[in-house]
């Protein structure tokens, strides 16, 4: 038996079972391999935009406190972001990235004997989460292609599947990879059917750019908080707010589910630069606007673009296009060889699709020209 098989029984069961999250490539590598300079990547849903001085001014400030562990609290950051909320600060947990609350719900509320359910095309981590638990995965099918939402969520489909095994059921709204979102009565009716053991988390990654588009009922799932007790939903300051090298992220909830999730979580599981960023980030109300209403702007150009280059996407409410693409794996590779990274979505089983990040104007001109080469060449 070779070491690595004899550690491999070793390990707990089901993370055997695990395949790692495939994160976008890194520039860098791009470079490396391809000797291209002047790469970009548009793979991971990030704000292209620069930083505003003053949060730029509180991260290096908060350099001179790196030899200490920072606040396990986060007070002030909790604080402050009550207020921005309207929300009472113990609702609040602070992870590492929303991702790191997602993990801390999966492993408060799931073991072998329970289930979780989520869509089929939602966000990777939902299944990751679930599986090194050891839970039971109950995946929904997703809408049909045809459908208003096209490979969004089913929830029908989902309430269908509870049982009283079930603990938890993951929503992205909007979704990631597809974009797709729900609306407000949609998503309120479905709590009033969800029976009250089962936890229903609302991820709002992308919330900010979907609260400011204009068009749609994106609901404030935060105003459900005090009807359902079983409602958590998870926001981040990684995509609008501009912080996603820094890892921030949150879940609202009632002040119990709090609770129990910080007696799981890593006792200074947020960084100290991360917490003084994310504060400073809060001030800077105009500047996330901007963004977002500059995203907005620009998905509508780029889905218009795109059509004309002979490529449809799914309808998005975030800062990021869901795009069907003959051989996306041949696309994939054509953009790298032009210096710029998308991400391929056949681990989501989406072979037909390239997801692809909004970037800056300039960004998004580049890629629209090299995706009209490529359809050129594939008519
Ligand atoms: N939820 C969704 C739907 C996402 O797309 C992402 C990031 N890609 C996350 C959660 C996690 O983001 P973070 O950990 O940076 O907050």
């Amino acid at each position: 038996m070779s070491d690595i098989q004899s550690l491999n029984s070793l390990a707990a069961a089901p993370v055997c079972e695990l395949a790692p999250y495939l994160p976008g490539k890194p520039l860098e590598e791009l470079e490396r391999e391809y000797g291209i300079r002047d790469a970009i990547k548009l793979a991971s849903n990030e704000n292209p935009y620069e930083l505003p001085a003053g949060v730029h001014k509180a991260i290096r400030a908060a350099l001179d406190d790196v030899a200490r562990y920072p606040d396990g609290a986060c007070f002030a950051l909790r604080a402050e972001l009550a207020e921005h909320l309207q929300v009472a600060p113990e609702r609040l947990t602070f992870g590492n990235g929303s991702n790191d609350v997602l993990v801390l719900l999966a492993e408060t509320f799931l073991t072998p004997a329970v289930s979780a359910i989520y869509d089929q095309y939602s966000f990777v981590v939902y299944r990751l989460a679930v599986q090194a638990t050891g839970a039971i995965a109950r995946v929904a099918r997703a809408n049909p292609r045809d459908h208003e939402q096209p490979l969004g969520h089913n929830l029908d489909a989902m309430l269908a599947l509870v049982d009283e095994q079930t603990r938890l059921v993951f929503i992205a709204n909007p979704n990631n990879p597809t974009g797709t979102w729900l609306n407000r009565e949609a998503l309120y009716q479905f709590l009033r059917q969800l029976p009250r053991h089962v936890i229903a988390v609302f991820d709002e990654a992308y919330y900010e750019y979907a609260s400011s588009h204009a068009g749609g009922d994106y609901p404030n799932a935060l105003e459900w908080l005090d009807e359902f007790p079983n409602l958590v939903v998870t926001r981040t300051f990684s995509k609008a707010y501009g912080l996603a090298g820094l890892r921030v992220g949150y879940g609202v909830s009632s002040p119990d589910i709090a609770e129990l999730l910080n007696r799981v979580r890593q006792p200074f599981n947020v960084n100290g630069l991360a917490q003084a960023a994310a504060l400073a980030a809060l001030s800077e109300r105009d500047w996330v606007q901007r963004c977002c209403m500059e995203n907005n702007a620009e998905l509508e150009r780029m889905t218009t673009g795109l059509q004309g280059a002979g490529i449809s996407c799914v309808p998005s409410r975030g800062n990021f296009l869901l795009a069907e693409i003959p051989v996306a794996g041949a696309c994939y590779e054509f953009l790298l060889r032009k210096g710029i990274i998308v991400r391929p979505v056949e681990n989501y089983g989406l072979p037909g699709y390239l997801r692809l990040t909004i970037g800056t104007q300039a960004e998004n001109d580049r890629l629209l020209d090299a995706l009209a080469e490529y359809m050129d060449g594939n008519q």
